[in-house]
């Protein structure tokens, strides 16, 4: 929610290839916005701040050890390094923002934020074990870490160190409760990194299986930890006719897309699919794609091809309109095509015909981009319209109420909107358009022939109206001075105003009518509580705290919305094609739980700076809004996945508004913007098959193409057990995982969210020790390759869900983030 924006151009040039690396603080951005990479747990907000590297020498004191202790151990959380790495070896000339998504460091809040969580967690983040840990000698920690792969010493020196605090106590409450295995364990034997293997972590010989608390004998430097990989992992999608695993989410890596689509697309939380829904359930895990359509590829990687099929349109399938892709199969020496979704056998369009080679392949196949790459875009025929492309219009809403101006958050609000007209798209069809609000709304007329900007005041704050249907929104090239020299007075035209109220929703629907015609993406700065006319809030914050206070269950209702007049609007919106950012300056409460719905429901976003501070936030909130309008990104957007048969569509998860069961409308998308589809069994797959997942967006480009991106990823299917956890995707299925619980949240008291987060590690561990472990002493835990760091992500669930029990506000701001 809160991302930072990327530092203005040149202002962090990446380190030249070669230059050395230790010095970087580990919370510095190497140039993309910071913001929670959807492939790995989120930061919580609440990270150590980076601090001094505590001393390398291995103390004898129980609180010191740990990874804090450890010269040369494991890297604790937070992937800094590999960020920073991609820095180094993919200097882009002249480019900062084409860091991969994946790899990308945690959000820090800036300094003078401080993480004030990080007090609040200590009391979930299980006990007291450091006082009674183990300590290893460091020769123990120096052989553990080879086992996975670590990064060279000094790297990891560099890096890992200013997160170590927090790790003693961890270790301690991070072993689930799995039958048997209750005293506090040690693990030994760390296979090598293999998918295909296992690791166990057996008590530490000698203890009895006692399950005093706090009585840990854990040495925390031998917890498998999340190590990124010092190098750049280069990655074909399918090698041998066969899909080929990802790298982590969290590695950095580079993509050739030889038929499968590039993992940043799209992942899948196994990569072989459960032949059957029993299998899946014994399993424990969850099968769902993690779909980011336009996510920043890296600047390594080919970009995606465009493929025009002229008037006629892309191939498609006759019945299920899935889309042409390398798996369809070409039969009947090309004249007819079997479609790899729904099984239908179609014709050859006439003009598509191509020969077979004797491999069974069309001749052109490596010539034609939709027939052997797993993500193209087609040019979008006048059938895939209703109206033109829509133009991008850019709509401000500024608050200059009393407390806006006051705070400087108006001021830094027009200077942000300022500094950025330059990065809007360039062109004639690019439209801009301001309006003010406080208790009542003022439209501005941009028009070149005024003389000046001509203030339109909107006094009806409960049944309103756009006073100009047209020279509201202009083109930007027409009215760029005018702008300027308006968003330089507004601040000086309110500066004595006494007007404390604000017609927040008001004003976002007058905007909306002036937008409707065309759509588009509507910026709102807010600093204070919604108060007056059209969906207008009340303080709810009071009721919070002495509902905690009181013990009060209930809590967790803060964090739904208030009253559903906005939810209703931002359900027009969206029909209209109008997405809606807020930007939230504030240092009072303003009711996150209810403005975040429109964000929520039009595929925006929230970005929240409390409590706002002129000095340490104005830069941000430019990069912010920078960042914003400058990433790839595309309006009036319909997202379908299909699936092969056997497997369905469950349920889309993320920000948008759904008004049929199949499909998903997004005014607005960027590369930032990830969804989840989780997905159910309706038939039998058959074993040694491939199951294909396809991902079509629709959408028109900043400059009024209308494309159809199509992403295609085929998996083989398995009926063994054992395949599925080796070829389990732990970065998606705890994303996959943490979004769900984010979702419930605001539902479910935060306990009870907790036992569930508990109990999918449980299961899935449970699963693996009873069907697939060959290693069963029961004192040992025994964590399946692929997913051995699931208990340490689940104690971080932990610590954020519990967090939420003390629900404190700014722990909205970190659910929406997740739910986004
Ligand atoms: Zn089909």
């Amino acid at each position: 929610m809160t991302r930072p924006g990327p530092f203005p151009s040149g202002a962090t040039p990446r380190p030249a290839s070669g230059s050395p690396s230790p010095t970087l603080p580990p919370n510095m951005a190497p140039g993309r916005p910071s913001g929670p990479p959807f492939g790995q747990p989120p930061p919580f907000d609440g990270a150590p701040p980076p601090g001094t590297r505590p001393s390398p020498v291995a103390s004898s004191s129980p609180v010191n050890m740990g990874p804090s202790g450890a010269p040369s151990g494991f890297m604790s959380n937070g992937p800094p390094a590999p960020a920073f790495q991609a820095g180094q070896r993919f200097a882009p000339p002249g480019s900062s923002q084409h860091q991969p998504p994946m790899g990308a460091p945690p959000a820090m809040g800036p300094p003078a934020r401080g993480p004030p969580q990080a007090g609040a967690m200590r009391p979930f983040m299980g006990s007291p074990g450091a006082g009674a840990s183990q300590v290893l000698p460091p020769s123990g920690m120096g052989q553990a870490a080879p086992a996975f792969g670590g990064p060279p010493q000094a790297m990891l020196g560099s890096v890992a160190s200013p997160y170590a605090p927090q790790m003693p106590s961890q270790p301690v409450s991070m072993v689930p409760p799995m039958p048997g295995s209750m005293p506090p364990p040690r693990m030994y034997g760390m296979p090598p990194p293999m998918q295909n293997q296992m690791t166990a972590i057996s008590p530490v010989i000698g203890q009895t299986g006692g399950t005093q608390p706090g009585a840990s004998k854990i040495d925390p430097n031998q917890i498998p930890r999340p190590i990124p990989s010092s190098s750049v992992i280069l990655h074909d999608t399918r090698q041998g006719n066969q899909a080929n695993p990802p790298p982590p989410a969290t590695s950095d890596y580079i993509v050739r897309d030889t038929g499968n689509c590039s993992p940043r697309y799209m992942r899948c939380t196994i990569n072989q699919i459960p032949c059957t829904a029993d299998l899946l359930t014994t399993s424990g895990m969850q099968l769902s794609l993690l779909v980011q359509p336009l996510a920043l590829p890296h600047p390594s990687e080919e970009p995606i091809q465009i493929v025009d099929f002229g008037e006629g349109g892309p191939v498609r399938c006759s019945r299920c309109k899935g889309y042409i892709n390398p798996f369809m199969k070409f039969i009947d020496q090309g004249r007819r095509f079997i479609c790899n979704l729904c099984g239908f056998t179609d014709e050859t369009p006439r003009d598509y015909h191509c020969n077979l080679g004797p491999d069974g392949r069309r001749r052109d196949a490596d010539e034609r981009p939709e027939l052997c790459r797993g993500t193209v875009e087609f040019v979008a025929t006048k059938e895939y319209m209703v109206r033109e492309p829509m133009p991008a219009v850019y709509f401000f809403l500024i608050d200059v109420s009393m407390n806006a101006v006051q705070t400087g958050a108006t001021a830094a609000a027009c200077s942000s909107i300022n500094q950025v007209i330059g990065d809007l798209p360039e062109g004639s069809r690019t439209m801009v358009g301001i309006a003010t609000f406080d208790s009542t709304i003022h439209f501005y007329n941009l028009k070149r022939a005024l003389q000046q900007p001509l203030m339109l005041i909107v006094p009806d704050v409960q049944d309103v109206y756009t006073p100009l249907q047209t020279d509201v929104i202009v083109s930007v090239s027409e009215c760029r001075q005018h702008l300027e020299l308006l968003l330089e007075s507004i601040p000086t035209m309110f500066e004595n105003t006494r007007t404390s109220e604000s017609a927040f929703g008001a004003a976002i629907k007058a905007a909306f009518l002036a937008m409707k015609s065309t759509g588009g993406k509507l910026m709102v700065f807010q600093s204070v509580l919604p108060s007056i006319g059209l969906g207008a809030l009340a303080a709810r914050e009071a009721e919070g705290r002495s509902n905690v206070s009181a013990g009060d269950k209930e809590a967790h209702k803060l964090l739904q919305p208030a009253d559903k007049t906005l939810k209703d609007m931002a359900v027009e919106f969206a029909e209209y094609q109008v997405c809606v950012d807020v930007f939230i300056t504030t240092k009072t409460y303003v009711d996150i739980a209810s403005i975040s719905v429109i964000p929520k429901v039009t595929g925006g976003q929230v970005y929240y700076y409390h409590p706002f501070s002129v000095v340490s936030d104005s830069v941000k909130l430019c990069n912010d809004l920078r960042w914003n309008v400058s990433r790839p990104q595309g309006f009036e957007a319909v997202m379908r996945v299909r699936c092969s048969q056997g497997i369905q569509v469950q349920e889309y998860h993320g920000n948008f508004c759904k008004r049929i069961p199949t499909d998903v409308d997004l005014p607005g998308i960027d590369c930032d913007k990830a969804i989840m589809v989780t997905l159910k069994h309706d038939d039998k797959l058959q074993d040694g098959a491939e199951c294909a997942f396809q991902c079509a967006l629709l959408y028109t480009t900043v400059y009024g193409e209308r494309r159809i991106r199509v992403t295609t990823l085929s998996l083989p299917c398995t009926s063994n057990l054992s395949n599925l956890f080796r070829m389990a995707d732990l970065d998606t299925q705890f994303v996959c995982f943490l979004k769900q619980a984010a979702r419930e949240i605001p539902i479910t008291p935060p306990l009870h969210v907790r036992e569930q987060v508990t109990n999918f590690c449980i299961n899935i561990l449970l699963s693996y020790r009873k069907f697939c472990a060959t290693v069963s002493s029961s004192g040992q835990l025994i964590l399946p390759e692929a997913l051995k760091l699931l208990p340490l992500y689940t104690l971080g669930t932990f610590l954020f869900v519990s967090c939420l029990i003390n629900v404190s506000i700014p722990y909205v701001s970190i659910v929406l983030d997740i739910c986004t």
